[in-house]
């Protein structure tokens, strides 16, 4: 059973993440459109090609310089608001595990807290406004939460994945209040997040990545 993420488990789980992401493109896109501009599977996609594109050139590399390299490969491909947020929780996680070419479950949980604390600063959101932070937040708490009771590691990436996918589900009946979709928030009302879900399905290829 797996215990550590290497490197190179982090440069697969990406390549897994760009495959996965492409294949959501039309399912965001539709999310995106019943709420806000309907470009989110598009973004995504096109991000995460470029993440791709980056991926052979970081082989030797350690865990937070990938991070960090492929949260500006992405915003610098597809400038946007996901983009900028993810670049700037890429960079915040990312210095979390500088240096490191292998991590534990201790050091995800900081790594994803510093990348919570990062959007929230850029993004002047909160939990409960309904963007990436409602199923963000709740997967840190899992793995913190997880961490501080000696939970194995797969064991904890599986209970943080469905901290994640209760948040998503839980943006439904919320009201947005940031972005694009605050123009429209009676109508968001009813509509799960596509932040909330590009944020879940990430860490849905990740854990099926590293629990398989
Ligand atoms: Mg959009």
């Amino acid at each position: 059973m797996r215990t550590t993420i290497t490197s190179a488990d982090l440069l697969a789980v990406l390549a897994k993440m760009a495959t996965d992401m492409e294949a959501q493109k039309d399912y965001l896109c539709a999310l995106d459109g019943a709420m806000g501009d309907g470009d989110q599977g598009v973004t995504m996609a096109i991000g995460f090609g470029a993440v791709r594109k980056v991926l052979d050139s970081l082989k030797d590399q350690d865990i937070g310089t990938i991070i960090t390299k492929c949260g500006l490969a992405f915003n610098a491909t597809a400038a946007s608001t996901i983009g900028a947020l993810l670049a700037i929780a890429c960079m915040r996680g990312g210095r979390e595990a500088k240096g490191q070419h292998e991590i534990g479950l201790a050091d995800v949980g900081r790594m994803l807290e510093a990348a919570q604390l990062g959007i929230q600063e850029r993004g002047k959101a909160q939990v409960g406004d309904k963007t990436v932070l409602d199923a963000l937040a709740p997967t840190v708490a899992a793995l913190k939460a997880a961490a501080a009771t000696g939970t194995p590691l797969v064991e904890a990436l599986k209970q943080s994945l469905a901290a994640a996918e209760a948040g998503v589900k839980a943006t439904i009946p919320m009201k947005s209040k940031m972005g694009r979709a605050a123009w429209i928030a009676e109508r968001s009302v009813g509509h799960q997040d596509p932040g909330a879900t590009s944020f879940y399905l990430m860490w849905k290829s990740a854990v099926e990545y590293l629990t398989a």
